[in-house]
């Protein structure tokens, strides 16, 4: 996905251009797949047991931050099934006749991939809903009095949906998803397996110490992971130095990377509910505003990894900074700051959450 403001960033979990080479870093197998280990355990048997039966999978809803690896699961689905892939997105499908002719063309137990699924037209979505349930499209040709349903069977196929926001996920959508899976964010041990095999497939002599530091640095994503593995081996080039431990932190700092993985833009959150809100609470629309981003932008790409950190907290009345993020800042968190949020925990939702 590109979420709008968000093209720059290095440390975004959001698809950029350049990422268009990233397909040579792809795990291939679900083996190969590191982390999410109950999701991977789990889509082991259901894909196992599927090809068993030589039946298509039941349609599968991957949700969870840019970045995290669900177009990469989507793929790996589709390879262990030994079926083809197809992929489309929400935001792409604008009428129903262009799902038709994708999902016309679709051979028996082939993977659809529909990334960015919360974005699909309504009309659209109904258009899927017998599609996925009884693999049957019912067209209506011509208009007026003389418009008649056409109903086409089509072949068995699993639906791969992928979703940053499962909560804007229509329910009648999200019940016809035999198996929904939660990616989350990944440690740094995860992070550093990943870091390791990608250097290791560019061919690049990353030291130890080099590599770990890259890993605690890349916001629990493995797109950043790659992204910040790329440019510390152009500095180090650059610089015709070794890929150690200070070549990489010298190499993240020049790119503004702390040491927690933040860039400029997940200080400037912060740093604007420390310093025009006092720390919170401060409603989502008011900070978007402030900052020049869409409110998506904030909430599926800048705000999950602050979240999961502890440095904003999401209470009923909108965001505040939570110890850490204060800290980080370099500044005392205010006394009375965790009585503070006892109380918000309790009261009812206002102008933050929506
Ligand atoms: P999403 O679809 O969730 O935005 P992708 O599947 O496109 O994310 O993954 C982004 C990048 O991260 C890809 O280059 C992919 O190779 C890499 N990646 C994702 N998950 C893993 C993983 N578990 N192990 C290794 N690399 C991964």
């Amino acid at each position: 996905m590109s979420a709008p403001g968000s093209e720059e960033r290095l440390t975004s979990g959001a698809r950029s251009e350049e990422d268009a080479t990233e397909g040579s870093l792809r795990p291939q197998t679900l083996k190969d797949f590191i982390g999410q280990k109950a999701l991977r355990e789990n889509l082991e048997v259901f894909v196992s047991a599927a090809r068993q039966r030589g039946e298509a999978l039941d349609h599968v809803l991957l949700f969870g931050p840019p970045g995290l690896g669900k177009t990469t699961l989507a793929q790996i689905v589709s390879r262990e099934l030994g079926v083809g892939f197809r992929a489309t997105s929400g935001p792409i499908l604008q009428r129903a006749g262009d799902l038709a002719a994708i999902l016309t063309n679709l051979q028996p137990r082939d993977v659809l991939f529909v990334d960015e699924i919360h974005r699909l037209q309504p009309a659209i979505e109904e258009t899927l809903y017998p599609a996925m349930e009884d693999f049957r499209l019912d067209l209506i040709i011509g208009e007026g009095p003389a418009a008649r349903t056409v109903r086409i069977d089509l072949p068995p196929f699993t639906l791969v949906g992928a979703t940053t926001r499962a909560g804007l996920l229509s329910q009648p959508l999200r019940d016809r998803f035999g198996i929904p899976l939660r990616l989350q964010f990944y440690d740094v041990d995860e992070l550093l397996l990943i870091v390791r095999r990608g250097a290791e497939k560019l061919g690049f002599g990353l030291a130890e110490d080099g590599a770990l530091e890259i890993a605690r640095r890349s916001r629990g994503t493995p797109r950043v992971a790659g992204r910040l593995l790329r440019r510390v081996r152009d500095f180090a080039q650059a610089a015709g130095r070794a890929a150690d431990r200070a070549m990489a932190d010298a190499a993240l700092a020049r790119l503004e990377v702390d040491r927690l993985g933040l860039d400029a833009q997940d200080r400037r959150y912060l740093r604007r509910i420390a310093e025009h809100h006092n720390g919170g609470p401060v409603g989502v629309e008011t900070l978007a505003a402030a900052l020049a981003e869409s409110r998506d932008t904030l909430e599926e790409v800048v705000e999950p990894f602050l979240i999961q950190e502890g440095l904003v907290l999401r209470t009923p009345r909108g965001r505040m900074l939570g110890e850490p993020g204060w800290r980080h800042l370099g500044l005392m968190p205010p006394a009375g700051l965790g009585a503070q949020l006892d109380l918000l925990a309790q009261a009812p939702p206002g102008e933050g959450e929506g």
